[in-house]
């Protein structure tokens, strides 16, 4: 299996998503319009960096021309906004504003010779036993002459990286390796990012040890995931832009009871369900804090009138007074000498007690250890179900 940037950061960001597309490979229309206008924008930049090569130098309005045409051509309605106070002609008009931010800046686009355009790359990593390929595409390759070059990635997002996330990149800092493998001569290579709507230029230089450093962990995280059996859902605000959602156990409903579909699939009857266990919990809670203050009234009354017994209408109310141990709190000093007074007196097995809520804290813990495989031979695994309700918070009210 080919490796790239894009399936290893999906792996890291939802392990679920990555099955859903790298392993399942389902078949879906969707796409962020982030990413619709990211594509179009390296597909422009690939366009006008052939045009130079060719010793033309396209005008800004023809760059523009190039890209609303695509944009007009391939914009579909899978394309969805997760943002919701923007619409697609926003982003549209982003796409726009990199070009002619990028265009400002560097026309007459002459300060390296680009020798690679969009160039596919493959890169060996090494695992245990065998090799694997990571695979990617160079947006652009500039010689700089004496061996000297440069890898330029093109960025259409809005969001500014620090500095920590740039030293963390994975992706350049491959490519440098499949650089450094295809080309002879090869003394100097620089990272260069173009963050496109903020008009800024990141670079970076990478010791060997540090593309060292990045292939050894781009490896254990191939074997990671070879090793894996099984690939859970990790929900976060990235689900908002995710374009499996309709296949994932936790946004499939969301985005299918939006759909026309909805009442005929069905969909639609796990909103009123959801409703109505709301109305009925609201209602309990409700019950509970009735019966919280009755039972401090009844108390009352009883401590007044002197009565153990209290006649209603139909029922009879009984109040039994007795005294119970109660233990110091968990983590206390006092708890522990308990603990141990009991163990010392041979009493331990009698009075303490497992509580299965601290033991899957503990085994959360020990996930992956030999302590926590041993504990887990004492056990058996059954099915829990839990229902949380909470307020959604992709509506405006
Ligand atoms: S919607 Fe979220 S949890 Fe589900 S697959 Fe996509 S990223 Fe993962």
């Amino acid at each position: 299996m080919n490796y790239s940037h894009s399936l290893l950061e999906t792996y890291e960001t939802c392990p679920l998503k990555y099955r859903l597309i790298y392993a399942d490979r389902v078949k879906t229309e969707r796409k962020s319009v982030e990413a619709f206008m990211g594509s179009l924008v390296h597909e422009t930049m690939e366009w006008l960096y052939r045009q130079v090569i060719m010793a033309r130098v396209p005008s800004m309005e023809e760059v523009e021309t190039y890209f609303s045409q695509r944009w007009d051509r391939f914009f579909h309605d899978g394309i969805f906004v997760a943002h919701r106070e923007f619409t697609a002609g926003d982003y549209r008009e982003a796409g726009l504003k990199c070009l002619r931010l990028y265009y400002g800046r560097y026309h007459p686009f002459d300060s390296g010779k680009p020798i690679w355009l969009e160039r596919k790359v493959v890169v060996p990593i090494r695992l245990e036993d065998r090799q694997a390929r990571f695979v990617g595409v160079v947006d652009r390759l500039d010689s700089l002459g004496g061996g000297r070059y440069e890898i330029h990635d093109y960025k259409t997002s809005a969001r500014f990286p620090t500095l920590e996330e740039l030293e963390r990149d994975r992706q350049l800092t491959l490519y440098q390796i499949a650089v450094e493998n295809s080309l002879p001569g090869v003394r100097e290579v620089e990272l260069v990012w173009h963050y496109m709507l903020f008009d800024e230029e990141l670079r970076l230089r990478r010791s060997a040890e540090e593309v060292q450093r990045v292939a050894r962990e781009a490896s254990e995280l191939v074997m990671e995931i070879e090793s894996r059996t099984e690939f859970l859902p990790r929900e976060g605000d990235h689900c908002d832009w995710c374009e499996v959602q309709e296949f994932c156990p936790k946004r499939k409903h969301l985005h299918l009871v939006g759909s026309v579909a909805a009442p005929e699939l069905g969909y639609d009857r796990g909103a009123r369900l959801v409703d109505e266990f709301v109305r009925w919990k609201e209602a309990r809670e409700e019950a509970d804090r009735q019966l919280k203050r009755l039972r401090e009234e009844i108390l009352e009354f009883s401590a007044f009138h002197q009565v153990d017994n209290i006649y209603g209408t139909g029922h009879l109310l009984k109040i039994s007074r007795g005294e119970r141990w109660k233990l110091p709190s968990a983590g206390t000093e006092e708890r522990e000498k308990l603990a141990e007074c009991l163990k010392q007196m041979g009493l331990w097995d009698r009075a303490s007690d497992l509580s299965e809520s601290r033991l899957q804290a503990v085994l959360r813990e020990l996930e992956g250890s030999e302590e926590g495989s041993l504990i887990q031979s004492f056990l058996t695994k059954e099915e829990s179900v839990a229902l949380r309700v909470s307020r959604r918070v992709d509506t405006d009210d």
